[in-house]
This record gives structure tokens, sequence and C-alpha cells, in this order.
């Protein structure tokens, strides 16, 4: 996604963030592990069709909103801008998150 240069809001504190400042790009991707359990390492060509068609028709029941929402359960990518300040605040937030979780394993 290309990004939009004419917005230049912090999307954390709200402030604008002039030009001859520096604007941070945050990028955070969700996604679920990927621990599916596959029922049948080889299904048979009928079997496999058999699913898919399934599929499809329980996808045909959901709506568009529904659709997306399942998409969003296995993989979400997120893009905000912000200030030098919140960016610096996120960061403290990260590395004390990390270190609480450092202390906490065996
Ligand atoms: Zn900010």
């Amino acid at each position: 996604m290309a990004y939009d240069d004419t917005d230049r809001t912090c999307e954390e504190c709200g402030r604008w963030i002039e030009r001859n400042e520096l604007l941070f790009r945050v990028r955070l991707e969700i996604f679920a592990e990927p621990t599916i359990h596959l029922p049948d390492p080889a299904p048979g060509k009928e079997r496999l069709a058999a699913d898919w068609n399934a599929l499809i028709a329980r996808m045909e029941r959901m709506s568009d909103e529904q659709v997306q929402e399942a998409a969003d359960q296995v993989h979400e990518l997120l893009e905000y801008n912000l200030c030098r300040e919140c960016r610096r605040e996120l960061h403290r937030r990260i590395r004390l998150r990390r270190d609480l979780s450092r202390d906490v394993e065996p």
C-alpha cells in the first residue's frame, strides 16, 4: 500500500507532524500461528474435491463482512503514522514488555 504523504497526523496523539520533522510509519502484522491439522496427509482426489466444495459453499453463505472477519482472524496488517515522541513511547513499551516476559521465562 502506497504511503499517502498528504496526511501527516500522528495517529497516536493526533498531533500534526511538520514536513521538516521525522514521521514514523508503524507496520503491525498480526497472524495466526499455522496450527491447522490436516485430516489426511494424502487425501484422494474425490475427498479433496468434496472438502473444497464444502469450503466454497460455506464461504458463499457468508456475507462480505464475515469473509473479511474470517480473513482478519488469520492475518491482519495495520499501518499508521507516529510522531517522534509517540514512537519513543511505543519503543519503551515494547522493550518493557520484552524485559518483563524475559523475567518470567524459566
Ligand atoms: Zn504522537
